[in-house]
């Protein structure tokens, strides 16, 4: 649930861009990695026979076919990873429930203090502790060995490790605030802890989007301030028509952890910033770059932190309205057993993620279609205000280094939290055919 909530949270509210893509190490160029500058195919340039099916089709084929097999199998592993992490999860809470670990954290924790608000602080790293340790395996696999196999890892283990200790740490504090609060309301709201628990979670992911920039990403990465009017210009130039206050670039160094690429604008009023990815810095053309700046200001200019975070209430009002139902359902049957006194008792933590990984896996279709529906929207913007159809088409085809390019649409449809890359290619290509249109070109 926590991994299925950040995603939400990044993907809805910090605009993570949707031109990550991956970039080989130098040196250390895999023999499917995808040429850096990628030049406009024959079927793809200005004509007064221009096809947008045909450009479509000519931009794909310049893929080199065991690129794109190295990129499925990635992807569709991916679909897999969805399931396995589920069924890990829930695992590993019916066995802090039945074990009767939990009920035993929470004795622990109570011969600590009885003060409950620390109480429950005390819990929490117990908990974090255990579930890390017990899901240790797993991340190893998925977030360290299966990205170096596809090339889009840069970190070796150690640093590696060091960045999950410290992930740990930020779980063990934003989180403890969350679940002393979250607990705080269920112990003396009996009847609508469920609708102020939304509320509370909502207010304190706002905070949370508020304050990353500042405090959580530099425990990171490192954040600087681009000085090189040649890159910054015409970034700042399409801030300024599009109506964006933004005075500065960002650079952060994302290459520290990964060869994709990505950027986003975030904040607002004086807080307002844009960012860029040393990767997309580096890698990108300038068409690309240009067309993934309008994207991301497609975000900004179409509020869709706003947007998200609506949304993102609406999700958390079920899934605690969820939450109330399965709690009560299970602790009448099973809370003796898994020495449960209520639900204000800490104790009751893993079968809250129990429930909620139950809620997140059968609502991401639908969270994967609200991210996608907002991203298509920031196409469509992003191509509009930078009129680069060809530099979009170029990030898509990077992009393609790790999402399958041509999916079928229920696959679409279930899986994916952007547009596919055939068809924001198309979307790309069917706005250079109108434009050639509109503005006599090729004729
Ligand atoms: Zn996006």
């Amino acid at each position: 649930m926590q991994r299925a909530l950040a995603a939400l949270a990044f993907s809805t509210v910090l605009f993570t861009t949707g031109f990550c893509l991956a970039q080989p190490t130098p040196g250390a160029l895999p023999a499917t990695a995808m040429p850096s500058v990628i030049t406009v195919p024959a079927g793809a340039q200005a004509s007064d026979h221009f096809d947008p099916q045909v450009a479509t089709d000519a931009y794909l084929a310049t893929m080199p076919a065991d690129a794109r097999a190295r990129s499925d199998a990635y992807f569709v592993g991916g679909y897999w990873m969805i399931l396995w992490d589920f069924v890990y999860g829930v695992i590993v809470a019916l066995l802090l429930l039945n074990l009767r670990w939990s009920a035993r954290m929470r004795n622990l924790a109570e011969r600590v203090t009885r003060f409950k608000p620390i109480h429950t602080l005390v819990y929490w790293a117990e908990y974090l502790v255990l579930t890390t340790i017990l899901s240790f395996p797993l991340s190893v696999y998925e977030d360290y060995l299966r990205e170096h196999k596809y090339g889009l890892a840069t970190q070796t283990f150690g640093p590696w490790l060091g960045d999950q200790g410290k992930l740990l740490l930020v779980n063990m504090v934003m989180g403890g605030l969350l679940a002393m609060l979250l607990f705080g309301v269920v112990r003396r709201l009996q009847k609508t802890w469920w609708i102020w628990g939304a509320i509370v979670t909502e207010l304190f992911l706002i905070l949370a989007v508020l304050i990353s920039p500042v405090y959580l990403q530099p425990i990171f990465n490192k954040i600087t301030r681009l000085d090189d009017p040649k890159v910054t210009g015409p970034i700042l130039t399409l801030a300024r028509a599009n109506g964006i206050p933004a005075k500065d670039v960002y650079e952060i160094d994302a290459s520290r952890q990964t060869t994709r690429m990505s950027a986003n604008v975030s904040g607002f009023a004086n807080t307002m910033r844009i960012t860029i990815n040393d990767n997309l810095l580096r890698r990108g053309s300038p068409e690309e770059i240009e067309a993934v700046m309008g994207h991301e200001m497609g975000h900004y200019v179409l509020n869709h932190a706003y947007v998200g975070m609506g949304f993102f209430f609406i999700v958390a009002v079920a899934g605690f309205g969820f939450l109330r139902w399965s709690l009560g359902w299970a602790l009448e049957r099973w809370g003796e057993k898994w020495q449960i006194r209520d639900i204000g008792d800490t104790a009751v933590v893993p079968l809250v993620f129990l429930a909620g990984a139950m809620f997140f896996f059968v609502m991401t279709p639908v969270l994967n279609t609200f991210i996608r529906t907002q991203e298509h929207e920031a196409d469509m913007y992003g191509l509009n205000a930078s009129r680069q159809p060809d530099g979009m088409a170029q990030a898509a085809i990077h992009l393609g280094e790790y999402r399958k390019m041509s999916p079928g649409p229920l696959e679409e449809w279930l899986f994916y939290d952007h547009p596919s890359g055939r068809n924001r290619i198309y979307d790309a290509m069917r706005w250079k055919a109108e434009n050639l249109r509109v503005t006599g070109a090729g004729q």
